[in-house]
């Protein structure tokens, strides 16, 4: 076991009285008697003490053991890891922006209300939608927000007796758990061989106790469903509502809009479309977006335009109020509003076209060695079913292990479930031709190390700081004290 991972805690490194300023001992004097006493502490609080340049290795060879899109190449399929400009990070950093409060007044804060519209409006544009919020904190927080939208607009009409959500059997698994939240029941829809929704066990399962469709396009396995205005049609005519799981609206941009294909809801991920930072990286965010009519639906607050061309924020009567504190994540926003200015129209226009011709070009290159259950073309993203060559037991996750030898983020492996050896690559738009034969002659070489010795796939990674964790044991009985740990590997 390489032993980068035990690296000390900061704590362990502390040496008591070891100090790594040299400010005067600061003496309160008769402030703390102003506090009442319960509120006091008793001792010191236990604090590492170490000297500066102890904790700066510390927390900077933590941080070399982390993989981002700063670091190497992240083609994680579904997650859409395109890169974060940095130019995103120096409109955050301006102090009009970043010495924010967000309870200032309004008057006093109205150059960050302009932006937060503005990326509203411009997110309607892109979607083909009437009307946007920001609030929600995610994608799946989205989900759940335009179902509970969804579920308002049907109380509103009276029609309660609306309890389930149809959702594919190739749907991302947030769409069932957002609808089960929303309190829905969950009906499946079956796939096709390509992969696309089966239009006729759909409209077999449309009646007047579905609420809504949740439909993701491009689909999770990278195919476009073409069948949107049939089964748009299909399902306004049962007087349900088409919602639109935007995960997947990279490949869309400037070649199609949800709104004009018949959807009356939808979310975007900030975090995929709109280059934000994921996870780690900063919060997220997953506006939502309404059709025409549905607008009163949406949670509060709004950022609303007055009479005199001012801004302020409103709390409405809407149905089920607010879905985040404040205004939901206001430094993402900006990000995506930078991001949206510095492309402009015609080269956000590009984005979707450029991101299919990659995924296009890395699925050609490689569908002679891996498995191609469904054929494509396909849009941004695409899966494979394992290796082709089945005969030397060489699982997906023996090839995904394999590639952290090379420097390359794995692809998302086993998802989506219509297959046995699920391996998703998305390369997204931001990556040079460069990075994308790398990678191509990297799955070649394992793919043919896999036929020639495939002990030494199997045996992979040989360089990352953890080969081969028990993850079933690591599932069922999880060390979560550092304490236990240590005494577990001695
Ligand atoms: C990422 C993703 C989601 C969930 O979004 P989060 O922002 O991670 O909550 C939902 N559906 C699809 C298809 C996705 O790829």
């Amino acid at each position: 076991m390489n032993n980068k991972l035990y690296q000390p805690l900061i704590f362990e490194l502390s040496h008591s009285g070891r100090r790594g300023d040299g400010l005067p001992d600061y003496n309160y004097g008769s402030a703390g008697a102003a506090l009442p006493s319960a509120l006091l502490r008793s001792r010191a609080p236990e604090l590492p003490e170490t000297d500066e340049p102890t904790v700066v290795r510390h927390y900077t060879n933590s941080s070399n053991n982390n993989f981002g899109v700063d670091t190497g190449f992240y083609p994680l399929g579904s997650c859409t890891m395109k890169y974060n400009p940095k130019v995103n990070e120096a409109m955050v950093g301006r102090a009009g922006v970043s010495d924010l409060h967000p309870a200032q007044p309004a008057a006093t804060v109205q150059g960050a209300l302009r932006i937060y519209r503005t990326l509203e409006k411009y997110l309607a544009e892109v979607g083909g939608m009437a009307e946007f919020t920001l609030n929600p904190f995610a994608g799946a927080h989205g989900e759940y927000t335009g179902l509970m939208v969804i579920r308002a607009y049907h109380e509103s009409r009276g029609d309660e007796a609306r309890r389930k959500v149809i959702v594919p059997d190739s749907a991302h698994g947030t769409n069932p758990a957002s609808a089960a939240m929303a309190g829905y029941d969950i009906v499946e829809v079956r796939s096709l061989p390509d992969g696309t929704v089966d239009v006729s066990d759909l409209r077999g399962k449309l009646d007047s106790s579905i609420a809504a469709v949740m439909m993701t396009n491009p689909n999770t396995v990278g195919m476009f469903e073409r069948n949107i205005p049939e089964i748009a049609e299909a399902v306004h005519a049962a007087g349900a509502l088409l919602y639109y799981d935007g995960a997947n609206l990279n490949p869309l941009l400037g070649v199609a809009r949800p709104g004009d294909m018949g959807f009356d809801v939808m979310h975007i991920n900030l975090h995929k479309t709109f280059s934000t930072p994921h996870g780690g990286g900063g919060p997220g965010a997953g506006p939502v977006g309404v059709r025409a009519g549905l607008e009163k639906f949406l949670p509060d607050p709004r950022v609303v335009e007055k009479a005199d061309g001012s801004l302020d924020v409103e709390f409405g009567e809407t149905a089920f109020g607010r879905i985040s504190s404040w205004l939901g994540n206001f430094t993402v926003y900006i990000k995506a509003l930078a991001y949206i200015l510095t492309l402009g129209a015609e080269n956000l226009a590009k984005v979707g076209p450029l991101a299919t011709l990659n995924a296009n070009y890395v699925m050609n290159s490689l569908k002679d060695l891996f498995e191609l259950p469904i054929p494509g073309p396909c849009k941004h993203e695409f899966v494979f079913d394992g290796l082709r060559d089945k005969s030397t037991g060489v699982t997906t996750l023996n090839v995904a292990k394999a590639l952290l030898d090379y420097g390359f983020h794995a692809p998302t492996i086993y998802f989506p479930l219509l297959f046995h050896e699920s391996l998703m690559i998305e390369p997204t738009e931001t990556e040079s031709p460069e990075t994308l034969d790398a990678f191509i002659a990297v799955m070649r070489r394992i793919a043919e190390d896999a036929s020639n010795d495939p002990d030494k796939v199997k045996n992979a990674p040989y360089s990352t700081p953890i080969s081969h964790p028990d993850e079933d044991e690591a599932a069922l009985s999880p060390v979560i004290k550092y304490a236990d740990l240590c005494s577990s590997t001695d």
